[in-house]
């Protein structure tokens, strides 16, 4: 989400004449864009302007006015005491301004003290952001697209219902509009995107309320759009119709990431994630029924305050009983302003490291058998760049593994079948089935 909107950031900036430079050296604005979601992530900030400060320092020196910004979920939880820790930053934005970024930059240059917006704005941001194609580079063939953002459900270890605020969902026309532009500009891959990609509730053009299973129907209509994906979606929210539009859309990608954080009922229920392990199975179960093929990442999370062994253990036989493609496990981290900051029972570090460990050690076997699951398959791959070895060309899979191949650079832009022949750490290699092409 993050990269989406640094790219719309670069996009209501340009028509200031700013542009983007490779290195901040040569930067008159430097924005760092910023995660809270974990304690790790909001640290790295404070270390990343102890850097900036120095070329800020350097370049003013030498008659070069340079303004520092911070952007995302830190600017928006802790903007004072970025202010307080590194005064001369000059703008601070939350996630839901950065469409008043031109004013702010014009602000900043002629009061020359810091700027700090982190209301949550009475209009939407995404109705004020210029129409433009918007993939992160020009000449991709994959791109973000924000159809969803905030949340209301409040589990209890999350900042994102306080950083990114309530749960808002872009108009369908909007996110067609945008979604042609990307194709237009050369794009066949789009992962929608929300923190609750799947509670999307769009206004369509007959007035209705639209749910990611009809959007996802839409999208499929239009010519070019080869590959839908959409991330990352909850598990209360994946109901029949988005179930059906899997079995019917071969768009669809058949790869879901479904974070279920804890396979304990009682941790579930202390997180406030309002569904049982079991539910979570039946939804996996039904899901393999529209789409055999389909293949599942997740989030979890050790180390919840009131984890005990028997409930980690009810984790990994979750795992066990699900088996995950590719996953995401993290320490539990206190987030200040969650209920769960200040519950009694926290689990201490040496117990989370422990725990970490074995769920990563389980999860990385699964993956390395998923992986090996294809090789002797053909595969669709979408050929994206040339490969980093002479005469190689590189894609993704349906599941978003990188594939590589001997062939041809005209081959990039192509969905081609591929027989995989190898499974290397984190990717594959393959060779190109005959001439047949499918897309
Ligand atoms: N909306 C998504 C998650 C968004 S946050 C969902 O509900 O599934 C992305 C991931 O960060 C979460 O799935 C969770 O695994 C992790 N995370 C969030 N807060 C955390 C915390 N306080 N400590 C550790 N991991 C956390
Ligand atoms: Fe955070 Fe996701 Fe829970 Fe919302 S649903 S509070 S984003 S973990």
């Amino acid at each position: 989400m993050n990269v989406y909107d640094s790219a719309r950031m670069s996009d209501v900036l340009r028509p200031l004449g700013y542009q983007p430079v490779d290195t901040p050296d040569a930067a008159d604005m430097i924005i760092l864009n910023t995660c809270h979601i974990r304690d790790r992530a909001a640290e790295k900030v404070f270390s990343e302007l102890g850097r900036l400060r120095k070329i800020k320092e350097a370049r003013e020196t030498a008659g070069q006015p340079t303004i520092i910004a911070v952007a995302g979920c830190v600017a928006q939880a802790e903007g004072q005491e970025i202010l307080a820790r590194a005064p001369y930053v000059d703008i601070v934005l939350g996630p839901q301004t950065y469409h008043r970024l031109p004013e702010m930059v014009a602000r900043a240059a002629r009061a020359g003290g810091a700027v700090i917006e982190t209301d949550f704005p009475a209009e939407q941001k995404f109705d004020f952001l210029p129409d433009t194609a918007a993939p992160q580079t020009p000449g991709n063939l994959t791109a973000f697209l924000t159809i969803q953002e905030g949340c209301d459900k409040f589990c209890s270890f999350c900042v994102v219902p306080y950083t990114r605020g309530a749960e808002v969902s872009r108009s369908v026309i909007s996110v067609l509009a945008e979604a042609r532009r990307m194709v237009e500009s050369g794009v066949q891959d789009i992962s929608l995107l929300g923190q609750n990609v799947n509670a999307y509730h769009g206004t369509g053009p007959d007035g209705e309320v639209w749910d990611l299973a009809r959007l996802a129907y839409a999208l499929a209509a239009i010519p070019g759009l080869n590959r839908i994906r959409y991330a990352t979606s909850h598990p209360r929210d994946m109901d029949d119709a988005l179930i059906a539009a899997h079995r019917d859309l071969p768009e669809l990608m058949p790869y879901l990431h479904l974070p279920v954080q804890s396979g304990s009922d009682k941790i579930l229920r202390a997180m406030n994630r309002g569904h049982t392990a079991d539910d979570y199975r039946e939804i996996v179960r039904k899901l393999h029924a529209a789409r055999p093929d389909l293949a599942l990442s997740s989030d979890f999370i050790v180390g919840h305050p009131g984890e005990t062994d028997e409930d980690f253990e009810a984790t990994m036989q979750l795992v066990r009983d699900v088996t995950f493609a590719q996953a995401y496990s993290f320490k539990y981290s206190q987030r200040p302003g969650t209920p769960a900051a200040g519950a009694p029972l926290q689990v201490p570090e040496d117990v989370k490291d422990a725990r970490l460990q074995a769920l990563q050690a389980l999860l990385r076997e699964q993956q390395d058998a998923f992986n090996q699951s294809l090789v002797g398959q053909t595969v669709p791959v979408l050929f994206t760049s040339e490969g980093r070895k002479p005469g190689q060309i590189s894609g993704r899979s349906p599941w978003l593994q990188p594939v590589h191949v001997t062939g041809s650079p005209d081959l990039i832009g192509r969905e081609v079948p591929v027989r995989i022949t190898e499974r290397l750490t984190n990717s594959l290699n393959g060779i190109l089935e005959e001439e047949k092409v499918y897309a």
